[in-house]
């Protein structure tokens, strides 16, 4: 029987930051490393490190200020790695197109698990009948890719490494497999490539399980810089799903 799998998305490595001993400036005890980082940078382009003008001397003065004229590759000294699981493979699909984020994907022919693990689309979730429908489209699909996988391993059983042999066919069997076949990621990206994916991903445009993955990672990247995601506005929209927008994204 098909295993529904749930959008889990955790935050697991953030920027670390040491200033210089040599220079006369502390970081804002408010701010992040992160934060704190991204301000020296700027701060290092300029010599401003006196915070000369009062108006940007606090460091969340400071990054609003840089993202108000566009320095944003001020940015990308300081990034953030999440791991998602729970994710479908159209939905992967859609988040390797942002091609200044790292990925690592759970491999398809390495990993073999014993059942289908997929992610149900809310459209389908919250009708009974539709679900019922689905799953039992998962689970035929399931089956034929056992079918498969036995064959496989038959034709291939010249091959004397089992592991191999396994790779091999689970390679070809998995094209029979659902698109809404549960993925996992660990995606590093730094704060501007990270703002561009939320931006053009919680769009109201966009897909509903994407844009529900876009607007996590916003929950958890404002966790570790505020400042640089405090523009960002989530509201809900009629179905009761998120979007987010910022007025800095035309
Ligand atoms: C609502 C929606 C619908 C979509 N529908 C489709 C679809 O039907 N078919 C489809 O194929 N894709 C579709 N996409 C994906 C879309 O085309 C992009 O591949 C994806 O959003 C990644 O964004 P990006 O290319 O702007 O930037 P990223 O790869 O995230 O890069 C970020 C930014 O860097 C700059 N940049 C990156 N690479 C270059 C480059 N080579 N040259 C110049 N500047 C660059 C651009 O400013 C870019 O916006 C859709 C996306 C959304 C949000």
């Amino acid at each position: 029987m098909a295993v529904e799998s749930k959008l889990k998305v955790e935050l697991v490595a953030t920027t670390q930051f040491t200033a210089p001993t040599d220079i006369d400036w502390e970081p804002d005890p408010q701010a992040s490393d992160a934060e704190s980082l991204v301000e020296f940078a700027g701060r290092a382009c300029y010599e401003t490190f006196d915070r000369p003008n009062p108006h940007t001397a606090a460091n969340d003065a400071y990054l609003h200020h840089i993202i108000d004229v566009g320095h944003e590759a001020l940015l990308e000294h300081a990034s953030a790695t999440l791991y998602i699981r729970g994710l479908s493979r159209a939905a992967g699909n859609e988040l390797l197109r942002h091609r200044h984020l790292s990925f690592s994907q759970l491999s398809q022919r390495y990993v073999h698990s014993d059942a289908s693990e997929v992610v149900v689309p809310p459209a389908i979730a919250g009708d009974a009948e539709l679900k019922e429908m689905f799953l039992r489209a998962v689970d035929e699909s399931r089956f034929i890719y056992n079918e498969l996988l036995d064959a496989l391993n038959d034709d291939l059983g010249e091959e004397q490494n089992s592991l191999l042999r396994q790779k091999k066919a689970r390679q070809a069997a998995r094209a029979i497999l659902p698109n809404a076949t549960e993925t996992r990621f660990v995606v590093t990206g730094n704060y501007r490539a990270w703002r561009e994916f939320v931006a053009a991903r919680a769009s109201e445009h966009a897909d509903v399980e994407i844009r529900t993955l876009a607007v996590e990672c916003l929950k958890l990247l404002r966790t570790t810089a505020p400042a640089l995601f405090d523009d960002f506005l989530i509201s809900d929209l009629a179905d009761g799903t998120a979007m987010a927008t910022s007025p800095y994204i035309l």
